[in-house]
């Protein structure tokens, strides 16, 4: 999965939704295959990530799942993610719905 690092926003008013995972973040390990990482996904940023966020990209088609720690998922405005990190779909009907 190639996918562009730099230009990515949270999605508000997402903390209602869930999935059948349980969790966001067991949503992310299901579907990226790895293991959970020890650090934020969010360039420059070495936080230990505690939830799977929801972000988009106006370059990328749909919402995607990132491992995040609490203080970038407060971030406003764009961000980049560290080049390497996979990005499953926040999309239940292509995914666990
Ligand atoms: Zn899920
Ligand atoms: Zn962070």
């Amino acid at each position: 999965m190639s996918i562009t690092a730099s230009g990515w926003s949270n999605k508000t008013g997402t903390v209602d939704r869930s999935c059948n995972c349980g969790s966001w973040k067991q949503h992310w390990i299901k579907y990226a295959a790895k293991p959970w990482p020890a650090n934020c996904s969010v360039k420059g940023c070495s936080n230990s990530p505690t939830l799977g966020a929801h972000v988009q990209n106006p370059n990328v088609d749909g919402e995607r799942i990132v491992p995040i720690c609490d203080s970038c998922n407060g971030l406003s405005g764009t961000f980049d993610l560290k080049g390497e990190i996979t990005l499953p779909s926040a999309n239940k009907s292509k995914t666990c719905g």
